[in-house]
């Protein structure tokens, strides 16, 4: 049971803890432009009020650094209940760090394990305490690795489909010679699904504009990152010039609110894409939605399954989340209470605190590194 919180008395953060895990792929993993074989984690907890929180990035462990030097000392003694004052405390501390990238990796996981410590200790599941507008959010399947032999694309991502999954996503670019043809496998494997290719910023424009023609053919109903999402002009021209029924999508290097911000007034996306693992967690994803709700935009969820199915339940543009192979795998093995996709969705479990997950310390500690 929760302790209780006291009107007018503060509940203050009385330890953070950092830990690293690094995880192996289940086999050579590549997208459009760059290849991995593990996965890295830099988990955060925070403890107060007789609860511990915990937060996430899938970040190098210069995060965790960051988290040790820097952000434990600002977070230390704050009032578990003024989240957005602990985070304004955050960002005024990094300055002098530079807040994109490694930084706000770190800033995010200690914001995510912020929120759920408040939720925990106010007895609430995440999604009820921000307040849901939906029950549940649509999962899409994500994976299709350019590395994939053609029988582990189709079984992966017809697997996806054969569960309910109403969306999959898959990986091009890395060999543009063979791209229509593993799309057009694909379109065969998942039957009437909605096929998403992502090629991260692997092709030119004009030749982004070709592939968006001939993955058209093939049904294809997002194209994300066509182009580099630094070329906010070529994300512009495609988006302009895709076949409709095409949307293009990027955001998922987004590290502050003014990313968004650019690459929405340049007009560069049908939907954004935000991660709360890398954008400055819970606290700065509700402002980029509301970005997206000015615009009448849709918002998507990057990867990390288990920590956006909250906060996508409670903001109104949010559309999908990435069920992303790697990450879903990981959640699952690390966490208790990592949901799963079921007839498509994935679902905040009710009845358990916070995030509703509970770390699996023994399974983890193989994979520890720090
Ligand atoms: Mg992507």
């Amino acid at each position: 049971m929760s302790t209780r919180v006291r009107l007018g008395s503060a509940v203050p953060v009385d330890r953070v803890h950092v830990s690293v895990y690094t995880v192996p792929t289940d086999g050579p993993e590549a997208d459009g432009t760059i290849a991995w074989d593990r996965t890295t984690m830099v988990l955060v907890e925070v403890e107060g009020g007789g609860e511990r929180g915990l937060g996430w990035s899938y970040a190098g462990p210069g995060a965790a650094e960051v988290c040790d030097d820097l952000l434990r000392g600002v977070v230390a003694g704050r009032d578990v209940m003024d989240v957005p004052g602990t985070w304004e405390a955050m960002r005024h501390a990094v300055r002098n760090r530079g807040r994109p990238g490694v930084v706000s990796m770190a800033m995010s996981a200690v914001d995510v394990a912020l929120w759920d410590l408040k939720a925990k200790v106010l007895d609430l599941p995440l999604a009820s305490l921000l307040g849901r507008v939906r029950d549940a959010i649509p999962a899409y399947g994500s994976g299709g690795f350019t590395s994939y032999s053609a029988d582990r694309l189709w079984a992966q991502l017809g697997g996806w489909a054969d569960a309910g999954l109403r969306m999959v996503k898959m990986k091009v670019g890395a060999h543009p010679e063979q791209d229509v043809e593993r799309v057009h496998i694909a379109r065969q494997a998942i039957g009437s699904a909605e096929l998403f290719v992502d090629a991260n910023g692997a092709y030119e424009r004009k030749e982004a504009l070709r592939f968006a023609e001939r993955f058209r053919e093939l049904g294809v109903a997002w194209f994300e990152e066509p182009v580099s999402s630094d070329d906010l002009e070529g994300l512009r021209m495609m988006r302009d010039r895709a076949p409709a029924g095409m949307q293009i999508a990027a955001g998922e290097y987004g590290y502050d609110l003014v990313y968004f911000h650019r690459m929405l007034e340049a007009g560069a996306v049908d939907c954004l894409q935000a991660d709360g693992t890398r954008c400055g967690g819970i606290t700065e994803f509700l402002r980029v939605a509301a970005l997206c709700a000015a615009r009448s935009l849709p918002l998507s969820a990057h990867t990390a399954p288990s920590l956006h199915v909250h906060p996508c339940c409670a903001v109104a543009p949010a559309c999908h989340v990435e069920y992303f192979h790697d990450h879903a795998r990981i959640e699952q093995h690390f966490f208790d209470g990592a949901p799963e996709p079921l007839d498509g969705v994935l679902r905040p479990d009710l009845s358990r605190a916070g995030l509703g997950l509970e770390l699996k310390r023994a399974d983890a500690e193989r994979y520890r590194v720090r």
